[in-house]
């Protein structure tokens, strides 16, 4: 799904309340019935459809016709459209640029402010639910249809939340992780760090200081309660300098989770395993839960207090687990590396699916923002 940040240019102030109806009648509806989003908006029956009818030719809304009744859901197109008006009130956004990365659950954007400094937005989209093969069609949609009603936007929401928490309270530990800046529905925008993932560099000057560096952060993270839970090459940033940046937060777990240490030994040995392959590079030193991991702060509870809580957490995990679960149904199981076969009680993350979408999302082009969010979004309110 492509962002059109253009398609901003067009949106007058009826059709903007229209859009915004939609959305706030897809919190309780599926689809959101004709006559409910002009009650909303506040504008006459005919009215609204013809505006509708705008918004539909736009891709930012989508006409259902429903046994019961007609009516429209958002888009994707139409969410993103909300995030970035929202962030160009803020003024976080002032333009749009290239897009730098396509992963399994969110494209990546170069964007800018006012002052031009260059920032990455990154936005989730978690309705993704891989190829899907013809037969399966068909029960795609009714697994669809027994969801509650929108809820790829109410996951992508909170896969952003979670991941905007997390960045955030690691920056304010001192991390290596990007800046965040601000969250919008399921969209961040955070710091552009100017390297490349660690996939990408064939060359490291000194491997063995790299892979403590990296060792390190691991152990660290679980000292402070926290473990990645996708720490792997496409999700480690390499500056110039050698030194790494961590990124891609929405799975990060508990160190008291009941599997904890299995998703510790895996974002270990996926270091291991990666140093061994691509630099001939072996060390007999690597960190053991029990041994090396002594609690010092409760990381998740102050990532609780930003807003992120544990109930959020599980009704993400439950998600991932049910996406899990029809995607072994209808393509077999998205594990495709040498792993440990995960234990059953716990959610199976998308790494090795992640891995071949990664491949294509190479940021070479940093060049500056193309679409400007303001010439085209000129009334902030
Ligand atoms: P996903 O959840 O889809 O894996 P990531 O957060 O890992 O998304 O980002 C995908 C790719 O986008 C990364 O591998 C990296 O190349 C690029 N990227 C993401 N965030 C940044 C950033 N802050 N600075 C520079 N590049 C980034
Ligand atoms: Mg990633």
């Amino acid at each position: 799904m492509k962002l059109d940040a253009k398609v901003l240019r067009y949106m007058s102030a009826e059709e903007f309340r229209v859009l915004t109806a939609v959305e706030m009648g897809s919190k309780n509806h599926d689809v959101v019935p004709t006559t409910l989003i002009a009650q909303i908006a506040g504008l006459r029956h005919g009215g609204s459809h013809k505006l509708l009818g705008e918004l539909a030719k736009r891709n930012l809304v989508a006409r259902v016709k429903n046994a019961r009744y007609d009516g429209y859901r958002l888009t994707y197109g139409g969410y993103d459209y909300l995030a970035l008006k929202t962030f160009a009130k803020r003024e976080s956004i002032y333009s749009v640029g290239n897009q730098i990365g396509v992963g399994k659950e969110s494209d990546i954007y170069i964007v800018a402010n006012e002052e031009e400094s260059q920032h990455v937005l990154k936005i989730h989209r978690w309705n993704r639910l891989g190829r899907v093969s013809f037969r399966a069609i068909k029960s795609k949609r009714d697994y669809l249809n027994r969801r509650k009603s929108a809820s790829w936007m109410y996951m992508s929401r909170l896969a952003a939340m979670k991941e905007y928490a997390f960045m955030k309270v690691l920056h304010e530990n001192g991390f290596p992780v990007p800046t965040p800046i601000d969250q919008v529905r399921h969209c961040i925008v955070m710091e552009l760090i100017n390297a490349y993932p660690l996939r990408q560099i064939s060359e490291v000057k000194d491997p063995g200081k790299l892979y403590s560096d990296l060792m390190n952060i691991i152990v660290r993270l679980a000292n402070y309660g926290l473990i990645h839970g996708d720490f792997n090459e496409f999700n480690i940033l390499v500056k110039e300098n050698s030194e790494p940046v961590l990124i891609d937060f929405p799975q990060m777990v508990s160190t008291s989770h009941p599997n904890a240490e299995w998703y510790f030994n895996r974002d270990v040995e996926c270091i291991r395993r990666y140093f061994l392959r691509k630099y001939g590079y072996e060390s007999m030193l690597y960190p053991k839960f029990h041994l090396d991991i002594n609690r010092e702060f409760d990381l998740d509870v102050q990532v609780a207090a930003s807003g992120f809580t544990k109930q959020h957490q599980q009704e993400l995990e439950q998600y991932q687990a049910e996406l899990n679960e029809f995607q072994d149904q209808t393509e077999g199981s998205p594990l495709s590396r040498d792993e440990d076969p995960e234990p059953k009680n716990i959610n199976r993350t998308y790494s090795a699916h992640r891995d071949i979408t990664e491949i294509r999302s190479i940021s070479t082009n940093l060049s500056l923002p193309a679409t400007r969010l303001t010439d085209v979004e000129i009334k902030k309110r």
